[in-house]
């Protein structure tokens, strides 16, 4: 078995157990439910959005190489330097360089998924940088040296007690559980780190093609800080982030703000064009834009699953799925979780080792439902199922369901299997979930059926005895 496979059965076995971290992770939940719900009434016609977004997005993602040069020369036009990474190693290197070539000591970072998947930090570090988290999440979880747990609220998992306890094992600070004074003692340490940064490293929600600009949107102002206080602005962005039209945004920013937040806007929505241009009193000296494929191309190529490009990581998908409710966020040992994890993550990382997620989900389609663009996630699973059984078929799938199909396609040994069943019936109930049941991977969490002691077509021919 795939250590990956492995792993993620363990840990999400641990998670499912643990009752306390499911009602909390649900409770966090059902505010986030009345807040998106209340924010969707908003819209004239949030069905009628949801088709005009996935219209925008395939337009774009079908003609990325249109837009994204349109981009790349527009944005060039006022200072920008564009790189193209074709894998994470090229864009770590890149930005490496940009660091060393102009004597860069420390770092500041907004949040960005692009880079976690990348690992820059890592890489930054063991060159010598120091980097910052200046987002609130993302800086809890680097003081627990940990990963996001969700693509929208890297620290959901943790309870505001644990919070301060981190804070003071790591900050030395006094205990409290009030949000407000949380955030105090990390924006105190935060500001300081800002003005020491010489480079500020963001991600990109939103790429615009017609004017050239990224967009970040965010809600604490730690990203407008981290772009414009160091002389260096470095923005990450999977090249699937861009879009035609300025006017675009009007659609794609408050529908990321509900389906991702609850909220009506984000508080802060920037559209960055550049570095400091001649006359202007502030913003970076430098601005690069490393454009990162890293086997995104390779999704494209996929016309089946192309569409799953046009995720805007709202989160929406994780927020209503059952499974990641219940395994939680590190479960899933990849950069992106939940539905949208399972169906990309194949993809960019090989459909080998990371099938097995596709087979976490219990294809109830609520992640479909809930996506602001209509990714087809739930078939996008089921896709990658059957791709994943055609790559390697397990060798015991095979012979039950070839066995399934013989006796589906042969009534009379339907019948004598039915008949087998329930001799050997009260035999499995004496095995059932142990060591000794060759089906303990099924029936040990769940309850083998009891076969009913007539089937339909027994008790059809018995009511229709006699009658013509
Ligand atoms: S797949 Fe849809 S719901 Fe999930 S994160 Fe992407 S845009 Fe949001």
């Amino acid at each position: 078995m795939a250590t990956q496979s492995a792993d993620f059965q363990t840990l999400s076995r641990r998670y499912t157990a643990d009752k306390g971290f499911r009602a909390f992770i649900q409770k966090g939940m059902s505010g986030y439910y009345l807040k998106r719900d209340q924010n969707k009434a908003n819209f004239q016609d949030w069905q009628g959005a949801r088709d005009l977004a996935a219209e925008i997005k395939y337009e774009a993602v079908n003609h990325l190489d249109k837009y994204l040069l349109e981009f790349e020369q527009k944005i060039t036009a006022r200072g920008a330097k564009v790189f193209w990474a074709p894998n994470a190693e090229a864009a770590r290197e890149y930005i490496l360089k940009v660091a060393k070539e102009n004597g860069v000591r420390s770092i500041i970072k907004s949040k960005t998924m692009t880079s976690e998947e990348i690992h820059l930090n890592d890489a930054l570090e063991k060159e010598g940088f120091g980097v910052f988290e200046s987002d609130l999440g993302e800086y809890i979880v680097q003081l627990r040296k940990e990963a996001p747990f969700h693509l929208v609220f890297p620290a959901m998992h943790l309870t505001r007690r644990q919070i301060s306890d981190l804070f003071q094992k790591e900050l030395g600070s006094e205990p409290t559980d009030e949000p407000e004074k949380l955030t105090m003692i990390a924006r105190d340490v935060m500001r300081r780190k800002y003005c020491e940064a010489d480079m500020g490293i963001s991600g990109t929600n939103f790429a615009v093609a017609e004017t050239g600009m990224i967009s970040i949107t965010e809600n604490e102002g730690n990203a407008r800080l981290t772009t414009s206080l160091p002389r260096i602005h470095v923005a990450l962005l999977g090249i699937e982030k861009v879009l035609p039209k300025l006017e675009d945004l009007s659609l794609f920013l408050p529908m990321l703000a509900t389906a991702g937040a609850g909220q009506t806007m984000t508080c802060y929505n920037t559209m960055y064009s550049g570095p400091r241009q001649p006359g202007e009193p502030d913003g970076p000296e430098q601005m690069h834009i490393v454009l990162l494929d890293n086997r995104r191309t390779e999704l494209l190529a996929d016309a089946e699953q192309r569409d799953s490009l046009g995720c805007i990581r709202c989160g929406a998908c994780l927020n209503v799925c059952p499974i990641f409710k219940n395994v939680g966020g590190y479960s899933y040992g990849t950069t992106y979780g939940g539905p949208i994890g399972s169906v990309i993550t194949p993809h960019l990382r090989g459909l080998k080792d990371w099938k097995h997620l596709s087979a976490a989900s219990s294809l109830c389609g609520a992640c479909t439902e809930a996506c602001p663009v209509k990714i087809d996630l739930h078939h996008h699973l089921l896709q990658n199922r059957r791709n994943g059984a055609k790559a390697s078929p397990a060798v015991g799938e095979k012979v039950a369901f070839g066995g399934f199909s013989l006796m589906m396609g042969h009534p009379a040994l339907y019948r004598l299997a039915v008949v087998f069943g329930r001799v050997f019936q009260p035999l499995q109930g004496l095995v059932n979930g142990t060591i000794l049941d060759p089906l303990r991977a099924w029936t040990g969490s769940r309850k083998f059926p009891t076969l009913a002691p007539q089937s339909f077509h027994e008790q059809w021919k018995k009511q229709r005895k006699g009658k013509p």
